[in-house]
């Protein structure tokens, strides 16, 4: 696959960013590199003055931006989604750094995959519950007493990490095609059943959902599902649902 079209698949997500001014910046880092899908999550302010002044030649990036209320909408239809943060270690996803993280999305793209660069607000940047949506997280490992860059400034380092790895991608380096990797929206259905079996299997006995579901969630996010495999494991999911209700029509005549 070419180089535009492994871009074609590759988009920055901007996540509440509160400057309008970053989310011009970004456009431009990104146009410089070659990326031209950029898609905004709840920005705080948005159009504005500030971003088309920063954008400078890369006005077209941003008018092309597609607006999303939430992280989970703007990355509904990715295979791969990378959460960018400036705190290391702090989140329980794999971590990986730009050069490796840039390696990962080529692969995904090249194999057929939609993939996401997630990145937070300016001065909280992803929460928690936005981490959670992510496959794995990457930090660049700058100064560890300051280790947090302008938002633009780590689109920057990823875009180009980007730019680098197609530029150095020898053709005989495409991956094999495999079967289509489960969306997000593939693996959100997947949870949401995950969740109401385990419930009617009573597994939690008494105990808080969240966090086998924290774990369980990592794990499969972890094994990089596909489409295929989702719908053999939802079967499973079905049944053990139909047996905990006969089960139950049993107890209860
Ligand atoms: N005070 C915030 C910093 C946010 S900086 C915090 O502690 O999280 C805004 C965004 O830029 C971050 O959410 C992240 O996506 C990106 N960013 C900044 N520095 C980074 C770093 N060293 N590695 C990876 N992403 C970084």
């Amino acid at each position: 696959m070419d180089e535009p079209s492994l871009a074609a698949r590759i988009r920055v997500v901007l996540v509440g960013t509160q400057h309008p001014g970053n989310i011009g910046s970004a456009a431009r880092a990104m146009k410089t590199m070659g990326l031209s899908r950029l898609a905004l999550v709840a920005p705080e302010r948005y159009p504005h003055a500030d971003a088309d002044a920063l954008a400078a030649g890369a006005g077209d990036v941003l008018a092309a931006a597609t607006l999303h209320a939430d992280l989970a909408a703007a990355v509904a239809d990715c295979t791969l989604v990378l959460g960018c943060t400036a705190r290391s270690r702090r989140v329980p996803l794999p971590e990986h750094g730009p050069r490796e993280a840039a390696a990962m999305a080529l692969d995904e793209a090249a194999g057929g995959g939609e993939v996401a660069l997630v990145f937070g607000r300016e001065r909280t940047g992803l929460e928690n519950d936005e981490l959670q949506l992510c496959h794995a997280a990457v930090h660049i490992p700058a100064n560890p007493d300051y280790s947090s860059l302008n938002l633009a400034a780590a689109v920057q380092v990823l875009a180009w990490e980007l730019r680098s790895a197609m530029l150095g991608r020898a053709p005989a380096a495409q991956v094999e095609p495999r079967d289509p990797p489960a969306s997000h929206a593939q693996l959100e259905g997947l949870f949401a059943q995950l969740a109401e079996t385990l419930d009617a299997i009573d597994f939690h006995k008494g105990r808080a959902p969240e966090s086998a579901m924290r774990k369980l969630r990592r794990l499969f996010l972890r094994s990089r599902l596909d489409a295929r495999e989702v719908r053999l494991l939802r079967g499973v999911l079905a049944d053990a649902q139909r047996m905990a209700r006969l089960a139950g029509g049993g107890e209860h005549p």
